[in-house]
């Protein structure tokens, strides 16, 4: 990432709240597949350091900061051509629901 790259912030939806990160135009484009929406779940893991704030559905308020992520990487195979590399959540660092989840995916063949 340019460091002069113009960020901006953006919401990122979640099944269990939402969240605002500082995103570049590339990113976005890239990330809201067409829709007017983004989400988290499309997104992936983003650094810590891009968001700024977070909402919990469950608590019913906003959180300043990065809300927690935790992932793993199972290296699964899911076809013989695709592999699962990560599997991530997006939680709330209070009361640790999950504000959204993603996977990500590797095509063998690419
Ligand atoms: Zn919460």
């Amino acid at each position: 990432m340019h460091q002069n790259e113009d960020l901006e912030e953006k919401k990122l939806l979640g099944s269990g709240g939402y969240a605002f990160a500082y995103l570049t135009e590339e990113e976005e484009l890239k990330f809201s597949l067409g829709v007017p929406h983004l989400f988290l779940g499309n997104i992936g893991r983003l650094d810590k350091r891009r968001f700024s704030r977070y909402y919990c559905n469950k608590c019913g308020k906003e959180y300043l900061g990065s809300p927690l992520i935790t992932y793993e990487n199972p290296n699964e195979d899911i076809t013989e051509d695709i592999i699962l590399l990560e599997k991530g959540e997006y939680k709330c660092i209070t009361c640790n629901y999950t504000l959204a989840q993603y996977l990500k995916f590797k095509n063998s063949i690419e």
